[in-house]
């Protein structure tokens, strides 16, 4: 058996048998994996608000025999700002299945570990913009090796004047030579959602109503077509804001 410290955000928990719990961890050091947390449903003080879902903590975790339990829990925050807000809640479970979803066990992504961070660290401080969102959704495809080709065509490879691209199934855009149809997704759009990758700020980017729309209809193609099945906090968060 041996030991190892961990900084983790936790994406869900999941009963196991009569009094322990199975924690999926989003780790900085070692990006996703289960914790087996014996006793943490017959006993609130062995962990207390530790697995909160999208609660930050320092774990330690013991290996034996293929399995990671956790050892000890100590919470950096729960984001008390957050729990208190529906849609700043509905913002912050939608973040964390999007992890939990998309990334492979066991493979670190520190980046992707900073950004959910600093985006739950904003949740908590009062902002929820459907900008951060959409800010959020594209770094973690553009990490994770998902994102559209927003410079040029996916296709022909020619690059997007200002005539902008036409968006085709699971978001893949490409121009007017390539495609007769498909919904216009415009110049300002894609440079905007490109500005999003080139900024690390969340609050950088500003786009107009419509812009803001048709990036989150192009986001939300690309983010459906790589999950690969239908998410559950996704009718939670539209519901929140209304
Ligand atoms: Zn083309």
């Amino acid at each position: 058996m041996h030991l190892e410290k961990l900084q983790a955000i936790v994406l869900s928990t999941t009963d196991y048998g009569d009094s322990d719990r199975i924690a999926a961890l989003f780790t900085l050091e070692q990006g996703r994996l289960n914790g087996f947390a014996r006793g943490a449903r017959n006993s609130r003080k062995r962990f207390g608000p530790a697995l909160e879902t999208f609660a930050r903590i320092d774990l330690q975790l013991a290996y034996k025999d293929g399995l990671s339990s956790l050892r000890q829990a100590d919470v950096i925050t729960v984001y008390p700002g957050i729990r208190g807000d529906l849609a700043c809640i509905a913002h912050a479970l939608y973040a964390c299945e999007l992890i939990e979803c998309f990334t492979p066990e066991a493979q670190p992504l520190p980046r992707l570990f900073r950004l959910l961070v600093v985006y739950l660290d904003r949740l908590n401080s009062g902002h929820v913009d459907d900008i951060d969102r959409r800010f959020f959704e594209v770094n973690l495809l553009n990490i994770l090796g998902y994102r559209p080709s927003l410079e040029s065509c996916s296709r022909c490879g020619s690059v997007f004047a200002g005539s902008g691209a036409l968006m085709q199934q699971g978001g893949e855009l490409v121009c007017r030579l390539c495609a007769a149809s498909g919904r216009h997704i415009t110049a300002p759009v894609l440079q905007g959602v490109l500005s999003c990758l080139s900024t690390s700020r969340f609050g950088a980017v500003q786009l107009s109503g419509d812009e803001l729309l048709q990036a989150g209809i192009l986001l939300d193609e690309a983010v459906a077509a790589h999950s690969g099945r239908k998410l559950k906090t996704l009718e939670f968060l539209r519901q929140s804001v209304g």
